[in-house]
């Protein structure tokens, strides 16, 4: 048997065999999708003899990706593997730009504006043409139009009158993007769209294009995977239409249909068996998407037994929720005798915005977490303040970069002076830097002078920046990232400053430094999925492009930052840890045990959703992410969000009081062993053994859950003042006990 196919059931094998040129696999969660196409990559490459360099493959997720990457290395070996095109739009399309992008006028270095670059950009923006609309409005309704493929001047041709502001702002944005050679997220696609349109020959070679997700591309996107495809029009899609999530950000269900008509050989194969949850799961999931009477029935059989209900379990406000939730996840892990580990738990937010009480909830009883989505580590001051001083050195155009970093460590350069910049610059039509060093130089002056302080401090800055670029062109290598970030940190005496600004905590602070420096030197298994890449191939006919090999590390590492939603070594397998996600971000995953709480409506459905349905989508990929424990919750009062007068809140619609009855238990779950054996088939993993269960039974803070009848009423204590403030002190430590 051929180990590419072994493990794979009769519709998977079909559809990795298939010698169709165009293939859509449709199928619910669960079923093997991933799984499919990546061995779709792996027969290929060994039966159709495609060069992995020939394979466009991608994913939706850098975590996705990565997954996929360690699978094919098993499968075909890690030489073949790291040669493969393979991850998210972004990221192939950057490789592109960044090989080619001389072809369309890019300059080679150009640098990537992160979403708080592009509010600050707009912020600027919107004051100085004196514009009424909200940042992140004109962030969101620019993001869509570049999503759909529409430019400033197609929308000023199509737009009304009171739409003609947004034309306005989207124009100057541009230009100010241009000015800075930064391209935004969008831009990414937008561009690598524009150069493949007018140089197909860039991508000659590529054999077959493979897309995980299809549901949620968006019109972009599905252009892009026609372009690239554009030589043999070989495509593999994979996709289920009940989890289309990405509305809101122009994703286009309707490109199943068009991909139909384009290609009309495609051929379809279904997948019906879910592989991945308990049947009490996965029937409780079918029982809310089944609601949308709209879409054509589907079969999915399950392929493990019942296992035990999911739970809902009302608490009265949300502080008790978070708390709730410790006390399940020390008892999922304790009543399982370790079979169920701290990283197999994630909690999943319909917005991000509520994970605060949760993190500290865990926080105080010691439960370790991560946030996927929050970009936490980049976002901390000093990290962020280093990795803007890499962006100058690399491409002294950013000018919010240079914003970011003029005045710190502090210089002296005030407000005054920095408004006195920024104006003479957009005057004078030059860059911001060009700008500082005309004037530091003579060769133009603002309109005050500047203070000799100020001037002092830009000189530093200038010099400092100066020598850095010099460093950077001696180091010709991969090392240049790491090398420039302590060159930086000594010329400025970083650590002193840290000293001197931050007395309390410079520790962790300058722990946050090394950290980054670590991840810079160990560019290769650093954040995001461009790190893994090769060079893109060689293609006969099209010029290449003198590069510096320094200069192209750094901007790898920092296409990488911009990139990462998250930071995680290779290597410390992010053990241990419960994840924190939005279910935007969860999609494509799966963990042993979900939590997805604050259940009500107005949170699920959200009070601002427009599309019903792709809220109640939300919902059951939220709940198809769970193989073998999934528990519900909602605080039965949730001030300002919710929707009575004094804050109650009531069950989401989605979760019909029939839904309920059947197929949810009110309470945490007695894990008896027969239950315990369940979830040890579904992992795979070997039986506990009876001491293993029995062993932690005594630490289990089990009491805790009698503060709160099942109906989410609290029980009064003893002298009838019982608040839902349970200490989580309480739980922290091994042998949490009521005091
Ligand atoms: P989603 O729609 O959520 O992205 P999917 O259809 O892509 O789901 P996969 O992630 O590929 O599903 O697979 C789900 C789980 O089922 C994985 O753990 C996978 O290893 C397992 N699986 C898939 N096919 C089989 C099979 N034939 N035998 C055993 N396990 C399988
Ligand atoms: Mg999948």
């Amino acid at each position: 048997m051929d180990p590419i196919l072994d493990g794979l059931n009769l519709a998977q094998r079909d559809a990795v065999t298939s010698s169709a040129p165009v293939l859509q696999v449709l199928a619910p969660p669960g079923s093997g999708k991933t799984k499919t196409l990546t061995a779709r990559v792996a027969y290929l490459l060994s039966h159709h003899g495609y060069l992995p360099q020939d394979v466009i493959c991608c994913t939706f997720t850098i975590k996705a990706s990565r997954e996929m990457r360690e699978r094919l290395a098993k499968l075909i070996g890690e030489r073949l593997e790291s040669r493969l095109i393979l991850g998210t739009f972004h990221s192939i399309c950057r490789r592109y730009l960044v090989k080619y992008g001389y072809l369309i006028g890019l300059r080679k270095g150009f640098g990537i504006a992160d979403s708080d670059d592009s509010r600050a950009i707009l912020r600027r923006i919107i004051k100085r043409l004196n514009a009424t609309i909200e940042v992140k409005t004109a962030q969101g309704k620019i993001s869509r139009h570049k999503a759909q493929g529409i430019t400033p001047d197609a929308l000023a041709e199509r737009a009304k009158a009171e739409e003609m502001e947004v034309v306005d702002v989207y124009r100057a944005y541009q230009a100010a993007l241009a000015d800075s050679s930064l391209l935004d997220y969008d831009d990414l696609l937008v561009r690598c769209g524009d150069l493949l349109r007018e140089h197909p020959e860039c991508v000659s070679n590529v054999q077959t294009v493979l897309v995980d997700e299809f549901q949620d591309t968006n019109t972009i996107q599905y252009d892009l995977m026609n372009l690239f495809a554009a030589q043999n029009r070989r495509i593999t899609i994979v996709g289920d239409p009940d989890q289309s999530i990405y509305g809101f950000r122009s994703a286009e269900i309707q490109n199943l249909r068009r991909m139909q008509r384009r290609y009309p050989n495609t051929s379809i194969v279904l997948l019906e068996s879910n592989y991945r949850s308990s049947a009490s799961i996965l029937k409780s999931a079918q029982d809310v998407i089944e609601q949308d009477t709209t879409r054509p029935a589907k079969t999915l059989q399950p392929t493990h037994s019942f296992g035990t209900l999911p739970v809902l379990r009302k608490l009265p406000t949300a502080n008790a929720e978070a708390t709730w939730m410790v006390l399940e996840i020390k008892r999922a892990v304790a009543m399982t005798g370790g079979l169920v580990r701290m990283s197999d738990i994630a909690v999943l937010l319909r917005s991000a915005s509520l994970s605060t009480r949760i993190e500290t909830a865990f926080g105080r009883a010691g439960i370790p977490y991560k946030m996927v989505g929050g970009r936490k580590f980049f976002d901390r001051t000093e990290v962020k303040t280093l990795v803007n001083y890499l962006r100058v050195v690399s491409h002294t155009g950013h000018a919010d970069a240079l914003l970011n970093i003029i005045n710190v460590p502090p210089r002296r350069i005030g407000d005054e002076t920095i408004k006195q910049l920024t104006g003479g610059a957009d005057k004078a039509q030059v860059p911001l830097w060009t700008f500082i060093k005309d004037v530091i130089q003579g060769r133009r002056s603002t309109e005050k002078k500047l203070q000799k302080a100020a001037e002092q401090g830009l000189c530093s800055l200038v010099k400092l920046i100066e020598a850095a670029k010099q460093k950077l062109q001696e180091c010709a290598d991969a090392s240049a990232p790491c090398v420039l970030l302590e060159h930086i940190t000594d010329s400025l005496s970083f650590q002193d400053y840290l000293m001197r600004a931050y007395p309390l905590d410079e520790d962790s602070r300058w722990a946050n430094v090394r950290e980054l420096m670590g991840q810079a030197n160990d560019a290769a298994a650093s954040v995001g999925d461009v790190a893994q890449e090769e060079d893109l191939p060689e293609i006969e006919g099209v010029e290449q492009e003198q590069s510096h090999a320094g200069e192209e590390a750094l901007s790898k590492f920092l296409a990488n930052v911009a990139l990462a939603t998250e930071a995680t070594k290779e290597g410390e397998t992010e053990t241990e840890k419960v994840t924190i996600s939005t279910i935007h971000a969860a999609k494509g995953l799966e963990w042993p045990v979900v939590f997805i709480p604050a259940v009500y409506n107005g949170s699920i459905p959200h009070s601002r959703a427009e599309v019903i349905d792709e809220e109640r989508r939300l919902l059951y990929v939220a709940m198809t992410r769970a193989q073998a424990l999934l528990y519900l919750s909602l605080p039965l009062r949730q001030p300002r969000l919710g929707e009575g007068e004094d804050g109650s809140t009531t069950l989401t619609p989605f979760l019909t009081p029939k839904l309920v009855k059947e197929r949810f238990r009110p309470k945490g779950p007695q894990l008896q062993e027969k239950v315990i054996y369940a979830i040890a088939d579904i992992l795979r993993r070997p039986r506990p053994t009876a001491d293993d269960m029995y062993k932690d039974l005594n630490s289990l803070p089990s009491t805790l859950d009698d503060r709160w009848t099942a109906e989410g009423e609290e029980k009064k204590d003893e002298d009838g003042q019982w608040k839902d403030a349970v200490d989580p002190n309480d739980l922290a430590g091994s042998n949490p006990k009521r005091r």
